[in-house]
């Protein structure tokens, strides 16, 4: 039971078929960990700090999150005791509704123990002051945020050895519930995508199985058919003390710990967000002496990706703050863990974590160079360092294209250059005639084409369309009478027909006009007429004289005929006259 048997699959991918390349990922993540790939943005998984923020930012909805629902049933379908680590944002991302029924939620689901995860919270506490009271002054970073971690890590591996060597809440209260409630499987249910990623760090096999955010319960809920009106109110199982709730808000942690009286003497730095994160950094490379509690998220675990709540950083903030007030009217709950801390053992909750800083290529001048130059930004005066591709100036752009991290086409300016110059040189070579007037109807521009469509050079340029041509096409479109004139137009002074369209572009205040010379369409059409014409007058010719000859030969017939009869008429005659007496009358 616990054991994990899935594939590894990424924790942030991007749908390829939403995303539409707009780089928005790439210029919001904090350490570059896209790349820009066939038109997609690709996690590279080596970088990822497991932020969010692209997940959160990207406009098309196009990254997501890994969902371990299923895993979840999973755990809970093989049976034994399944316990769910609540994160202290809970008090956040759920009304106070919500919240009081969230354990009965959580019980119908199937799980056998509800805790809160800040009771792990607590006893990490307890250990950070007790490590920096056993070393003394010196530079402390709290570890209790795993993108935190990940990122000095990966990017400012010189600081691994201020990180403070003791599990994250997560990681301690998962080793509590194994070890005091003898759960068989652990669940961390959280605002927190990093957490999915801690839980699979090699060190930590088999503490934490599955990490689902509050998004990912609230949909598992819905599809459960699970509704927090009808549930009865109940209690966790396992609640926290009081301090330890504030977790998850900047400067919680070291208020569980009890660090602040230091606060005055500016020892302590509590702070959020990855500048200001990158700053605080600064300072303990420095040597200064202090300590650090840097939460990834701005505003703390309340600001992270996967809160599932409308409510602003305020707001949460407010909400977490009273839940902390309401354990602390709770006379057993003050400061006590529900567990006796004698029993606990120490070298469970200590870490270590080493430097894996990230591979970056060594890149020279001249490759930087060839970059710039590719997309025409080798002088600095054309390097615009506006940030369009995703990349603070032109040189990190530069940068990433020789690491393979970006393609020279997201050079937003660059690739506006190229459009205008391909525009340029359509209009240059078109056959058609192009010819475009400002507002007033004078000539801004004419295409080789419309030169020798109107016998005219560039010397025109500043008169009005009226010199060369009919205006009123012009006028009507400048006027607004026609969006756009399509008329056939025969220029006698040039000896051409032309097929004209005249169409306006408001947002530039220009007029454009387009000149198709169909002189020897027309003029072939009209020889076709007139041949057209002269076949049909013949026919027609033809056919009086054939009505003609028709009627001739009826006539002639009808004389024929006539003539016939008498002829016959006649002989009848002779031949009555000339015949011998009737035979067979005389034998009668
Ligand atoms: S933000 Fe990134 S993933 Fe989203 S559409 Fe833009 S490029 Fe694609
Ligand atoms: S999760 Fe964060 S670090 Fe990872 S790619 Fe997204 S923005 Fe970058
Ligand atoms: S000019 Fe191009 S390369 Fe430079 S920052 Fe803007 S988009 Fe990026």
């Amino acid at each position: 039971m616990g054991q994990r048997t899935r594939e590894h699959s990424p924790i942030i991918y991007t749908n390829r078929a939403a995303c539409r390349d707009c780089y928005r990922c790439v210029r919001v993540c904090p350490v570059k960990a896209i790349r820009m790939r066939d038109g997609q943005a690709q996690v590279i998984e080596e970088r990822c700090v497991y932020c969010g923020t692209c997940v959160r930012e990207c406009p098309q909805k196009a990254k997501h999150v890994r969902d371990d629902t299923a895993w979840a049933e999973e755990l809970l379908a093989r049976g034994g005791k399944v316990a769910a680590s609540v994160a202290p944002t809970y008090a956040a991302a759920f009304v106070p509704h919500e919240r009081a029924r969230l354990a009965s939620a959580l019980r119908r689901l199937g799980f056998s123990i509800i805790a809160e995860t800040a009771v792990g919270a607590a006893v990490v506490a307890k250990l950070t002051k007790l490590f920096i009271q056993e070393r003394g002054e010196g530079a402390y970073i709290s570890s209790a945020c795993p993108a935190v971690v990940r990122y000095v890590e990966r990017y400012a591996p010189q600081s691994v050895p201020n990180l403070m060597p003791v599990v994250s809440p997560m990681i301690a209260h998962a080793h509590l519930l194994r070890e005091q409630h003898k759960a068989d499987a652990v669940v961390f249910i959280g605002p927190c995508i990093a957490k999915k990623f801690e839980a699979e760090r090699r060190e930590y096999e088999n503490v934490v199985d599955c990490v689902i955010t509050f998004e990912e319960l609230r949909a598992w809920l819905d599809r459960a058919g699970i509704s927090f009106n009808s549930l009865e109110e109940s209690r966790f199982d396992e609640e926290a003390p009081a301090p330890a709730r504030a977790f998850p808000v900047t400067g919680g942690q070291l208020y569980a710990a009890d660090v602040p009286a230091e606060f005055l003497d500016g020892t302590v730095c509590a702070i959020s967000g990855v500048e200001d994160l990158r700053e605080s950094l600064t300072l303990v490379e420095s040597g200064a002496h202090l300590v650090v509690e840097p939460l990834y998220c701005s505003g703390g675990c309340i600001g992270g990706p996967a809160m599932a709540t409308d409510a602003n950083l305020f707001e949460r903030r407010i909400r977490v703050l009273e839940h902390v007030r309401s354990a602390a009217r709770d006379n057993n709950r003050k400061a006590a863990l529900p567990y006796d801390a004698e029993t606990l053992r120490v070298e469970t909750f200590r870490t270590k974590f080493s430097a894996a800083p990230v591979e970056t290529t060594p890149v020279s001048e001249d490759a930087i160079r060839r970059a710039l130059a590719k997309i025409g930004k080798l002088d600095p005066r054309d390097q615009l360092n506006c940030g369009a591709c995703g990349y603070n100036s032109c040189r990190d752009k530069a940068i990433a294209v020789v690491r393979g991290l970006a393609q020279p086409e997201m050079c937003m300016p660059y690739m506006r250059f190229l459009a205008e110059r391909r525009t340029d040189r359509i209009i240059e070579t078109s056959p058609n005639g192009i010819v475009i007037l400002d507002r007033d109807l004078r000539i801004l521009a004419i295409n080789p084409a419309f030169q020798k469509m109107f016998l005219c050079s560039e010397a025109v340029l500043g008169r009005p369309i009226s010199y060369l041509t009919d205006a009123k096409p012009f006028e009507d479109v400048a006027s607004g009478v026609s969006p756009r004139v399509e008329r056939t137009t025969r220029e006698i002074a040039y000896g051409r027909v032309f097929h004209q369209i005249v169409y306006g572009m408001p947002e530039d205040g220009q007029i454009v006009g387009i000149f198709v010379d169909i002189t020897e369409s027309t003029l072939t059409r009209e020889k076709l007429t007139v041949l057209h014409e002269q076949a049909l007058a013949r026919s027609r010719e033809l056919l009086d004289h054939q009505i003609r000859m028709a009627q001739d030969i009826t006539r002639l017939l009808a004389e024929n005929t006539a003539r016939g009869e008498e002829l016959v008429k006649n002989l009848i005659d002779i031949a009555v006259v000339e015949a011998p007496s009737n035979p067979s009358s005389s034998r009668e």
